[in-house]
C-alpha cells in the first residue's frame, strides 16, 4: 500500500475531517489497518508513516497505452500500491475508470456509462468485475450497471439516497463511512450540487479521488439538483485533502473548459503553464485525467472564488461570499 502525505495538511482543520477522523465504520473486507481512519489526518503520525513507508510515486504518463479498440485511448496508471487505475472511455466523453488490486485479484469499476468497454478492457485482461461503483444516478454513469452485473455477478455500490436510483443497488453508502476495496480504505465523501446523493470515493492509501460530475478538471457539475451553496460546500471537502491528490473525474472536459476559465482569468500564470500541457495533450490525443488537487486549486475558476482577477472580470462584489461568486461563475460558464 502506497501512503501520500503533504506535510502542509492541515490536519483536523475542518468540522468534515474532524468528523472523518472519528470515523469508525468499516464495510465490506477486512481492513488491514482497522483504525487508521481514525489516526490518517493526524499530522504528526501520518508525517511518521510518510517519512517510513512513503514509496517513489510511478505515475506512467508515459505509458499511455492505445488499444486500438474503435480508436479508443486507455491508459494505466499505476499508484505505487497494489491498485491500478486504468481510464476506459465511454460514449462521447465519459471515463469510466477500472481497478485493480494486483495482491488479490479483486476488480472493480467506477461508473460504467456503457457495458461493452469495460467488458472489451476486462477481456483483454482476462479479468472478472466484482464491484461497480456508481457516484450518482444519471444514465451516463450507471448505464452499463445492469449487463455488467448480470454478466460477472458484480456488487452494484452507491449512495444511500439513491437507493432508488441507481440500476442494481446492492450496497448502500452513508456520507463518512468507510467502505474496503481488497484491502484499500475508501472513503465515501457525499458531494452534493450536481444531484442529492452524489458520492465521490477517496482512496486513501493512494491518494485518488473519484470525483464523478462534482468536480471536473478546471470546472465543476452543472447544479441539477442542487444550489452554489452546495456545490461550494461539496468542492470545499475535497480541497481540504491533500494537494497532491489525483482527481478522477466522470468527463473529458478539459479543453473546452480551459477556454472559460482563459476568458475570467488570463493573467493566471499556472493557468496558462497548464493550457499549453492541455494543448500538447490534446495533439497527442492523450487524456487529461487524472489531474490533481494542487493544480486545480492553482487553475479551476470554481476553487478559485476569492480570485481577485475573477472577481473583476465578473464583476462580483468583494462583499459576495465565496458561494454566491462560485453562483456567478456559474452562471457566466453556462453562458459562455
Ligand atoms: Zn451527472
Amino acid at each position: 500500500m502506497c501512503m501520500v502525505h503533504n506535510e502542509n495538511d492541515d490536519a483536523f482543520g475542518s468540522p468534515w475531517r474532524r468528523s472523518l477522523s472519528k470515523v469508525t465504520a468499516v464495510r465490506g473486507q477486512p481492513c488491514m489497518w482497522p483504525n487508521m481512519g481514525k489516526h490518517w489526518f493526524g499530522k504528526h503520525i501520518l508525517y511518521s508513516f510518510g517519512t517510513l513507508f512513503l514509496r517513489p510515486i510511478k505515475t506512467l504518463y508515459g505509458g499511455y497505452h492505445a488499444y486500438g479498440v474503435a480508436g479508443l485511448l486507455c491508459n494505466i496508471t499505476n499508484m505505487a500500491s497494489s491498485l491500478q487505475i486504468e481510464l476506459v472511455p465511454c460514449l462521447q466523453d465519459n471515463y469510466a475508470y477500472l481497478l485493480h488490486d494486483t495482491d488479490t485479484g479483486t476488480v472493480g469499476v467506477v461508473d460504467p456509462s456503457e457495458a461493452v468497454p469495460v467488458i472489451n478492457a476486462l477481456e483483454r485482461k482476462n479479468q472478472n468485475l466484482t464491484y461497480i461503483l456508481n457516484t450518482h444516478h444519471h444514465h451516463d454513469h450507471t448505464g452499463g450497471n445492469l449487463e455488467l452485473k448480470a454478466r460477472y455477478g458484480a456488487k452494484v455500490i452507491g449512495s444511500s439516497e439513491d437507493r432508488d436510483r441507481i440500476p442494481g443497488i446492492d450496497i448502500a453508502l452513508h456520507d463518512g463511512e468507510t467502505w474496503m476495496f481488497a484491502g484499500h480504505q475508501v472513503l465515501v465523501m457525499e458531494t452534493p450540487g450536481h444531484t442529492k446523493g452524489h458520492l465521490s470515493y477517496y482512496f486513501l492509501g493512494c491518494g485518488a479521488i473519484f470525483t464523478g460530475d462534482i468536480l471536473f478538471s478546471l470546472s465543476c457539475g452543472k447544479l441539477f439538483e442542487g444550489n452554489p451553496e452546495q456545490m461550494f460546500s461539496s468542492l470545499q471537502k475535497i480541497m481540504s485533502l491533500p494537494d497532491e491528490t489525483n482527481i478522477y473525474c466522470g468527463h473529458e472536459y478539459t479543453l473546452s473548459n480551459l477556454q472559460f476559465a482563459l476568458s475570467i482569468e488570463p493573467n493566471n500564470e499556472a493557468l496558462q503553464e497548464y493550457a499549453t500541457h492541455v494543448a500538447h495533450l490534446h495533439s497527442k490525443k492523450l487524456p487529461t485525467i487524472p489531474t490533481t488537487l494542487k493544480k486545480e486549486k492553482l487553475c479551476n475558476p470554481f476553487l478559485r472564488t476569492s480570485s481577485p482577477e475573477i472577481r473583476q472580470n465578473l464583476k462580483i462584489p468583494s462583499a459576495a461570499s465565496d458561494a454566491q461568486a462560485l453562483g456567478v461563475i456559474h452562471q457566466a460558464k453556462d453562458n459562455f
